[in-house]
């Protein structure tokens, strides 16, 4: 995978937990996106202190330094990539101060560095479908985002995103016929079910869906096992993946992934 490094030009508050950071600079340079709207790059975060450079290759890292020195890794979806201009958009969410992503982007600083690996894709909204669903939190956003610019006039867009509250909502854009609900999270144990509970509750068009369904892994587990088992959508027409895991960091995540994901499928074996 090719390495690349941005400079942080200009970081923007989208809302009180989502920051834009926006990289640019010669590190991204020859960089070119592949034609979808769920692009994403694995950034590599140093720890404080790391004894190399801001600029670096991960995998030299890996295998010249200790261990404990070497970045996290964590995904990013591209927002936005502007070509002619050479400045490339992420959208972080910050989750207090736990992690190494979050905790990077509410800092980030113009100037600063961010090395990443990639990109890497595998959605566009399919053309051929008669609507759309698109569902997730606000990891997911920045692909829900991009997918909805790329729906046409005349296509239904449902989608149900979930958030902290009224003021962490964000505009979105579609031309197509949206219908948006944003949920809100209250902080109760509950606020698992928000997502999997409006889309059992979508009075579902005629026709072919073409599912998008992205964000924290409980939640989009029962949202697929919905989908497949009650509402008889077939896995080719459904793109579900889990991004992040409550209560676990991203190496801990990756760490059982592939079980979690198997467990899924055997879900609606
Ligand atoms: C293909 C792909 C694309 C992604 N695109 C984006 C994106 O564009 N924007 C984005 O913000 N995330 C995105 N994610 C999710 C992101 O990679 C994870 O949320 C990651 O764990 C964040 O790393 P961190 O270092 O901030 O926290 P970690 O060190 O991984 O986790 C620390 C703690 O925070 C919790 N946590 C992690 N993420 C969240 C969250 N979103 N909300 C609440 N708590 C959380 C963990 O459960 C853990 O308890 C994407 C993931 C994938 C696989």
């Amino acid at each position: 995978m090719a390495t690349w490094h941005g400079r942080v030009e200009t970081t923007e508050w989208l809302t009180p937990t989502l920051v834009r950071v926006v990289l640019g600079g010669e590190g991204l340079a020859g960089l070119t996106m592949p034609d979808a709207t769920d692009t994403y790059v694995n950034v590599a975060i140093p720890p404080v202190g790391a004894p190399y450079a801001a600029v670096f290759s991960p995998a030299e890292v890996r295998e010249t330094q200790p261990k404990e020195t070497w970045p996290a890794r964590r995904r990013y979806t591209v927002r936005d990539w502007d070509a002619a201009a050479g400045l490339l958009s992420l959208d972080f969410v910050v989750h207090g101060d736990e992690g190494a992503a979050g905790p990077w982007a509410a800092t980030a600083r113009p100037g600063d560095v961010l090395v990443f690996e990639g990109p890497g894709s595998g959605f566009l909204p399919d053309p051929t479908a008669d609507w759309h669903l698109l569902v997730g939190d606000e990891s997911a956003l920045p692909a829900i985002a991009a997918s909805l610019e790329a729906i046409p006039a005349g296509r239904r867009a449902i989608v149900r995103l979930v958030c902290d509250g009224p003021g962490f909502e964000i505009p979105l854009t579609c031309a197509g016929d949206l219908d948006l609900l944003w949920l809100h999270r209250t902080g109760a144990v509950d606020d698992v079910d928000l997502l999997p509970d409006a889309v059992a509750d979508v009075a579902f068009p005629e026709g072919r869906v073409d599912a998008f369904v992205h964000g924290e892994a409980d939640e989009i587990r029962a949202i697929r096992r919905h989908l497949i088992s009650d509402r008889g959508v077939p896995r080719a027409d459904m793109s579900c993946s889990p991004y992040w895991r409550r209560t676990m960091t991203d190496e801990a995540w990756r760490a059982v992934k592939r079980d979690y994901v198997a467990a899924m499928d055997a879900d609606v074996a």
